[in-house]
Parts: structure tokens; sequence; C-alpha cells
């Protein structure tokens, strides 16, 4: 089907996304919705989701599943079933065509691995971040090398696809250790690979640590390097670089995520969780006590929601599609009721194009080698 900013209905939501915020620890750069050391939690967060998923009001048909967290994979047995089950309940297996979930090295065991399994997944995300001991240990990780390696390929084993985050530019790292890390994933035939430069967001610890002077980011040159290599090594590998930060081997792109990417519409369920449906944009209470609370007293557990204007859908599906390497079609620039939208997006564009960030390509706009190292920094003059 031809690809067009209205062929995937902004009503319609192709995909689900489940948060479990449950992690063995904090580990010092995250700023996602966790919370740390308080698994006597997990039953009641459980019966919150049920109550959450309720809103649905009947079971739905999407074509991917995404369970993040948080540590899914911290959940035992009785709680993974648990879960699971309320998804087969309300996302029943037909048409779906991918299921994932992440999981921590420390968590895999074949006993999980097969649990998982049998309720469908078919992906697995491995929150793996680095090879080097001491890398992982300033990352505070709680899992070693070793763990690391045999999770791998335990997953390799059990499943069609895995996928391997790593992190770069975390404080010390040199080139050199970013290669070794690049080397291992690519030794083990990772065949999916997300790669972060370490950030440092207001609000997490590593932030504080760094405003203290106990923490130093690496300098800016050498992260870039370091993104370049890993272009380089990955794409000499076989790698195909189809977003900013997501490298897949034989088209084994994130289905859930392109979702997103493409502008699509998608569910939302557990504390913190953002979704995107009948062109409504919001996010669920990220205080995981509040989340339970407020559904086991029968309130919404919605924190913030707005209603887009279409014009702001037609900005922020353009900016989502350009992200992924291949760009946008010039097609979708064809805003036949907005032609003032239109002619400011096709002035941006060229000044982008004149500044080198972006190019024209067969019919498509993408961003430039230049580009994808400083695409966050063009995204807000699209808005
Ligand atoms: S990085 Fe992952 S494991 Fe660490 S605290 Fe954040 S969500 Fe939990």
């Amino acid at each position: 089907m031809k690809e067009s900013l209205f062929s995937s209905p902004a009503s319609k939501p192709v995909s689900a996304y489940v948060h479990i915020p449950f992690c063995h620890h904090h580990c010092g750069y995250c700023n996602f919705t966790l919370i740390a050391g308080r698994n006597e939690l997990i039953d009641a967060y459980l019966d919150a989701l049920a109550l959450d998923l309720e809103s649905l009001r009947a079971p739905r048909l999407v074509s991917t599943i995404f369970v993040g967290g948080g540590t899914p994979s911290l959940l035992d047995a009785r709680q993974t079933e648990r879960l699971f089950d309320l998804l087969q309940t309300w996302f029943p297996g037909t048409g779906v065509r991918e299921v994932s979930i992440e999981v921590n090295p420390n968590d895999v065991t074949r006993e999980k691995a097969s649990l998982w399994k049998s309720f469908g997944v078919n992906r697995v995300s491995v929150g793996g971040q680095s090879f080097q001991a001491d890398k992982l240990k300033i990352l505070e990780r709680n899992h070693s090398p070793e763990q690391l390696r045999d999770s791998l390929v335990v997953l390799q084993e059990m499943f069609p696809r895995v996928s391997l985050d790593l992190i770069f530019g975390a404080p010390h790292e040199t080139l050199e250790g970013w290669k070794y890390d690049l080397d291992s994933a690519t030794e083990l035939g990772i065949s999916h690979l997300s790669t972060y430069g370490l950030t440092f967001d207001k609000g997490s610890r590593f932030w504080s640590m760094r405003e203290k002077g106990i923490l130093e980011a690496v300098d800016e040159e050498l992260e870039l390097k370091m993104y370049q290599l890993a272009r380089q090594q990955l794409m000499n590998a076989g790698f195909d670089h189809y977003e900013v930060s997501n490298f897949a081997r034989n088209s084994e792109h994130c289905l859930h995520n392109e979702t997103y990417w493409n502008g699509g519409s998608y569910w939302a369920f557990g504390a913190g969780a953002a979704y995107f449906v009948d062109g409504r944009r919001g996010v669920k209470h990220r205080s995981t006590t509040t989340y339970i609370k407020r559904l086991m007293r029968g309130e919404s557990p919605i924190a913030e929601e707005q209603v887009l204007t279409e014009e702001q859908v037609l900005r922020e599906r353009f900016v989502f599609g350009m992200r992924k390497l291949r760009g946008v079609e010039l097609s979708w620039l064809e805003f036949a009721h907005f032609p003032e939208l239109k002619q400011a997006m096709q002035t941006q564009i060229e000044r982008h194009v004149a500044e080198g960030w972006m190019e024209y390509d067969q019919g498509r706009v993408k961003l430039t080698e230049a580009g994808l190292w400083i695409s966050d920094s063009l995204w807000p003059h699209y808005f």
C-alpha cells in the first residue's frame, strides 16, 4: 500500500503497550517510570492493570504488543502468567504479528524464557548496555558481562528475534571500549541493536552527580565518533541503519516501534504509559502507587490528555517519520486542507536541506549523515 499520512487512520490503534515499572534497583542514569525494591506491590499493580485494561470494554485486535519497563522479566512465574492471561483476554492472538518483552540479563533462565514463549512472545529486547565490567559498574547495572553473554545465547536459541540495547558515552569510556561492545554484539550474532548515547536527564541521580562534579560526561566530539563508529561497523556487518538509534539485520525492524514512527495509534496501560488514540495523546499517572490507588478507588488513571488538532497530528507524523533513515515521501506534504502548513513545512525543509541536515532522495526527504547526529535539535522547527 502506498505510504501516506492518512493510510493508517489515527482512530484505529494497531499496537498496545503495557508498562511494568518494577526494577531490582534504580540505575543512576535512569529517568523512566519505575519503582525499585517494592516487589510486594506487584500483585496490587496487576489488579490495577486489569482495571485499566477494562477501559477497552471489549477485546481488541492489534498487530503488536510490547511489554516494557521497568523490568517485566522481574515478575515471577505466577505473576507472568497473570499478566499474559490479561493480555490474551484483551488482545486475542488473531493478527498479532509481534509480541515483545523487555528483559534484564540476570533474570533470564530457560524456564522463564519458555514461559514467555508459551504466551506467544516472539521478540525479546535485552537491556544489556555493555559487555565491559567496569562500564556496567559505572552505569550501576546489576549484571555481569558473563550474565549478558549467557542470556543472549539462551534467548537466541529460543526466540526468532532478539534485540540488544547498548549505551555509549559512559563516563571514562574510550572509543576502543565502545568498539569492544559492538564487536561482542556482532560476534554473538545479534540481529537487532538499539544504541543510545548516555544522557544526564534532569531528575536522575547521574544528573545531580554531574552537577556536583562527581561524574563527568564524555566530550561531545568523542560521543559523535562513537555514533559514527557504530554506524560504520554495524553497516559493514550487514546491519541496516533504519532509525536514528536502531540497526537491524535481515529486515528485523521492531514492528511495534514502527507504529510510533509511522504516526500510528496505540493503546497504553500501566503507570506512566503514554497512548495515542482517536487523536488524543495522553499519559497515565507516573507514580506506581498513585496509579494503583486511583484505579482501586474507581478513578481514572489518566494524568494528562490532550486532543490534537489535525494540523498537530500532521506535524507530529512528519517528525516521527523523519526519525527513519528512509525519511518521508514528499507527497506527504500535499496537505490539501492546510496550504499554509504546507508552505511553512516546505520552507523549513528547504532551509534544513540548504544547511546540510536533510536531503532529497527519489521523491523523499531524509536526514543526511550530519543531520542524524543533531536531529533532536531540528524537530522543534516543525511544531
Ligand atoms: S535502566 Fe532499566 S533496569 Fe535500570 S532502573 Fe531504568 S528501567 Fe530499571
